[in-house]
């Protein structure tokens, strides 16, 4: 189709006017448009008709929901529905540190010369027995990995994203007269797996393959914002998380005659105690921290002390410096608790890093244009202030380890407004993302989705950031809140 470069100007000014001036300006201009404004204008929101089509699209998602590394249907899903839509659609790509070959997608559209708009949603879902007692509930069991029978449900809300992401393509599609460049589209599997999906596209040469991306942006549902408002936070986002693996050695024998052994038993029992004492004592308390002990097993019976006792540990931290201290500290302590229990130096305890997500880093300049955008789409009052997460995810991933690529993802209301006032006031918290009865109001949740980030993505390829602030969070003192924060992720 032909550009009309008067009709792409004008509107683009009135665009780039209510950018720089605040949603206030909008209904001035809004209120007199020229026949041509009218006709030509970009509109982020779907219409309701394809609204329609997204719900249906968004309960069948929700129907067929699949374990992480095992995406296969969801992905073909995705791939057919941007291929539909004219974008180049490559499947498959990735391959698992096991050698099991991933479910990633990548779709292009090159639309002229511009930016390079990644949106990336994830695809998998959660073992999970859905209890939300909706009609379109999941009813699913599948075998896991470790051949067990699970349930499984979209109980992340991953299936919004992908939903939301569809319709983003088909909204950006329709009026691709309007806009120049590149938009790409990664469908990305196996979040939910410590150090993974990501992982496993960025390590198949996706950015060499098919191009870097000016900047990558995505969207995660959450339980504590209102349906059909939109939060942000600039500059750190979700934590880093660490997998440790600790095995505590000792020297087994009867329950009866502890003089002969070396408890495990008892040394992990102290460990665990002395483990908090790294993030109260030798963090400095100006910069958040976790360290949970999700996992302790050992033994067989009451009256045998065994041979060994493992804990499985999962550490959150912002600060790369900060992270490798707690790792040692946490090394040093294992140790310590051993040799005071007098564990021979063959039998001091295995520590074993054994997972690892960066810290999620939001650009700044990309978050303050989100602001504005959003205060012009939804008003100021859908536009929540949010505090760095201590959940984390592999979305930071997608920055590469030097932070050179900006990311940027958004919190996406996804309950009902009069339960988030209740919740509020009497304390109680919604069930959130992993829970068996988190449940997205699918309406408005879907439709602010596509309105949020079409009107994100139209914003940049119309107005790329002349400086994209440099991500000097990573690295330099981070924010410490420990106030509630939004607490989707994994
Ligand atoms: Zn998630
Ligand atoms: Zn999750």
């Amino acid at each position: 189709m032909p550009i009309k470069p008067s009709a792409v100007t004008a509107c683009l000014l009135m665009r780039l006017a209510v950018l720089a001036s605040g949603w206030l300006v909008q209904p001035l201009l809004a209120a007199a448009p020229t026949a041509d404004q009218a006709s030509q204008s970009v509109t982020s929101a779907p219409s309701d008709t394809a609204l329609a089509t997204l719900l249906a699209r968004y309960r069948e998602l929700h129907q067929h929901p699949e374990l992480s590394r095992h995406e296969s249907w969801t992905a073909a899903y995705l791939a057919g529905a941007l291929r539909a839509q004219g974008m180049t659609v490559t499947e498959h790509l990735g391959h698992y540190r096991d050698g099991l070959a991933a479910e990633g997608v990548m779709a292009v559209l090159d639309n002229g010369p511009g930016p390079r708009i990644l949106l990336r949603t994830e695809l998998d879902a959660l073992p999970v027995v859905e209890k939300t007692g909706l009609p379109y509930a999941s009813q699913l069991r599948t075998m896991d990995d470790a051949g067990q029978t699970v349930g499984v449900a979209h109980a992340c809300g991953h299936d919004i994203h992908i939903t939301a992401v569809i319709g983003t393509v088909e909204r950006l599609l329709a009026q691709r007269t309007q806009w120049h460049g590149t938009l790409m589209v990664v469908g990305q599997p196996a979040e939910e797996v410590l150090e993974d999906g990501a992982r496993a596209m960025l390590a198949d040469g996706v950015y060499d393959r098919f191009g870097r991306p000016d900047v990558v942006l995505a969207m995660h549902d959450v339980s504590d914002i209102a349906a059909g408002a939109v939060g942000v936070v600039s500059g750190p986002f979700k934590s880093s998380a660490t997998d440790i693996d600790i095995v505590m050695r000792g020297i087994g024998g009867h329950g009866a005659k502890p003089e002969q052994t070396k408890d495990p038993v008892l040394m992990a029992g102290e460990l665990i105690v002395l483990l908090q004492g790294i993030v109260s004592r030798q963090n400095n308390p100006q910069e958040a921290a976790v360290i949970t002990v999700g996992k302790v097993s050992g033994g067989t019976k009451r009256n045998i002390i065994p041979e060994e006792v493992r804990l499985e540990i999962s550490m959150r931290s912002f600060r790369e410096e900060q992270r490798l201290a707690m790792i040692e500290a946490i090394r040093r302590t294992a140790n310590g608790v051993a040799i005071a229990a007098g564990v021979p130096e063959d039998r001091l305890p295995v520590v074993t890093v054994s997972g690892y997500i960066p810290v999620t880093v939001n650009d700044a300049a990309i978050a303050n244009r989100f602001r504005t955008v959003a205060q012009a789409e939804f008003g100021a009052d859908h536009l929540v202030e949010t505090r760095p997460s201590m959940a984390s995810e592999d979305f930071g991933a997608w920055s590469l380890p030097d932070h050179s690529v900006p990311v940027f993802c958004f919190w996406l209301g996804a309950s009902d407004p009069a339960k988030v006032q209740e919740s509020e006031r009497t304390g109680v918290p919604l069930p959130a993302t992993h829970s068996p009865q988190f449940a997205p109001v699918a309406e408005p949740t879907l439709r602010t989705g596509v309105q949020a980030l079409t009107a994100l993505t139209l914003s940049l390829f119309e107005q790329w950031p002349e400086r994209l602030a440099h991500r000097s969070g990573h690295g330099t003192g981070l924010p410490v809140s420990v106030a509630p924060s939004p607490s989707a992720g994994r």
